[in-house]
């Protein structure tokens, strides 16, 4: 297929045309994969931080001062905190973990704003040259110098008796504000993880892509080309059928119009030649015809009509008695006596019981045994044709059924056939709605048979 330029130009751009779209479905649920874990991440992170936040809220709220210095307070509720003005006491085991409820104080820091928004406290592990003045928003990111980045959450925090009021008023001001962060490093690292996973297998994926839309439309142009070779092979199986006849009687005419016209007699014989040739050729074109109008379902099956095939066995086996015998061929028919009926196109279904006894008798030598059966099982008629004849190649049996396909074209032609007949019975049986096989071993026999749906079966 490649080595045709047509071919593998289409097989080009349809491997392309695979890749793009593949390639963009792949890339479109490969990011929102991603997007999709990462924002996933991120949520989790968020309701963590705001969870941690909510407790201590919860716990610090009632204990808050309203008018005292809160620093005093504030030292004793979070003695790990540094008071700002003080010197920082960065002494780890005053941390009380269950107070505050975070397990990493490495990831998380505090700080605490009163209500103008001046830093009151913050913990040891705060982020150096994080901003000393208060931005009341609920979430922030921020960034430290060395690319480290926070998230942030602030909540507004309401005095003991503030918060009393607030309750039973729902109008009472603020304390001031609770700022949870959350260095954002572990969160980053598994993100660019992610993307060189993305980044190393994005590329082995596309590759993959491109490798299989390949192979994939080398599979889709696979039928379109072997379709292609047959009509290639078949336009020239028809020139060359066309060709012999047409040659053969060009050369008889020539012939003629050079004899002298005293001799009728020569004249005669070379019209009978022409007349023969002529004929040949008009059953050909006519076959051609045929076939084409079967393969097109040009005839309709609307005119089907109930066919009794015990008649049309026993007719083709009266027909083809005096063939068999001139052959020295024993012609036997086995009919049932329980009529089998068929809807179908009588002289099609003549012509395609007449192929194979035609074939049965041409390829059996002198003193062999034609056998035609009619049988009928689960609504499926059986008509069988067995030969005692040259019998056919196993590789063979699957191509005669080609239209001009022939096992031996120089022998085969001799015996006058085209190479269309099992063609025609083939196209004939599928309009049918039935099928045709063989079954055959090489100088032992052939057997051929037709399956064909029955509409009516009386038992003998
Ligand atoms: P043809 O008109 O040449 O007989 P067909 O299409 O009827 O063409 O058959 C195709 C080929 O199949 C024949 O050329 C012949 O070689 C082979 N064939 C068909 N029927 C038989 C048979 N009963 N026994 C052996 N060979 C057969």
């Amino acid at each position: 297929m490649n080595s045709h330029q047509l071919f593998r130009h289409s097989r080009l751009r349809l491997a392309l045309w695979y890749a793009l779209v593949m390639g963009v479905i792949l890339s479109l649920s490969g990011f929102g994969m991603y997007r999709a874990l990462v924002q996933a991440k991120w949520q989790a992170l968020e309701q963590e931080i705001e969870s941690i936040a909510g407790t201590l809220h919860d716990s610090l709220e009632p204990m808050l001062p309203i008018s005292e210095d809160p620093t005093l307070v504030l030292q004793q509720i979070f003695p790990e905190l540094c008071v700002v003005g003080q010197p920082c006491n960065t002494n780890p085991t005053l941390i009380q973990r269950h107070t505050i409820g975070i397990s990493d104080r490495q990831t998380y820091y505090i700080r605490l704003f009163d209500n103008r928004g001046n830093l009151l406290a913050f913990s040891p592990n705060q982020p150096t040259k994080l901003t000393q003045t208060l931005h009341s928003v609920s979430w922030q990111t921020l960034q430290s110098p060395n690319g480290i980045r926070y998230r942030q959450f602030t909540i507004i925090l309401h005095g003991a008796t503030a918060h009393q009021e607030f309750n039973s008023s729902n109008s009472a001001s603020s304390w001031g504000y609770l700022q949870i962060g959350r260095t954002l490093e572990s969160f980053d690292v598994e993100v660019k993880q992610f993307q060189w996973i993305l980044a190393f297998w994005f590329p082995i994926a596309l590759s993959g892509v491109g490798i299989s839309s390949w192979w994939l439309s080398g599979l889709a142009m696979q039928p379109i080309y072997e379709s292609y070779q047959q009509q290639k092979e078949f336009t020239a199986n028809a020139a060359h059928e066309l060709r012999s006849p047409l040659a053969s009687l060009l050369a008889t005419v020539e012939a003629i119009l050079r004899i002298p016209q005293s001799n009728p007699q020569n004249i005669k014989t070379m019209l009978q030649t022409v007349e023969r040739q002529g004929r040949r050729l008009s059953n050909l074109i006519a076959d051609l015809l045929f076939l084409t109008s079967l393969e097109h379902n040009l005839s309709s099956p609307q005119l089907f009509q109930p066919c009794c095939l015990n008649d049309l066995i026993s007719d083709l086996t009266e027909e083809f008695l005096e063939l068999a015998t001139f052959a020295k061929i024993d012609l036997i028919s086995q009919i049932p006596d329980g009529e089998i009926y068929v809807l179908g196109n009588e002289p099609q279904l003549y012509r395609l019981v007449s192929n194979l006894i035609t074939n049965a008798i041409h390829y059996t030598p002198n003193g062999g045994q034609v056998v035609v059966s009619l049988t009928a099982r689960d609504c499926t008629a059986f008509i069988t044709v067995k030969d005692t004849g040259i019998g056919i190649l196993p590789s063979e049996q699957a191509r005669i059924f080609e239209r001009f396909y022939r096992v031996d074209s120089h022998r085969d032609r001799k015996t006058g056939g085209t190479g269309l007949g099992l063609a025609i019975a083939r196209a004939i049986s599928h309009h049918h709605q039935g099928d045709i096989t063989v079954k055959s071993q090489l100088g032992k026999g052939s057997l051929f048979t037709i399956h064909l749906p029955c509409i009516s079966q009386t038992s003998g």
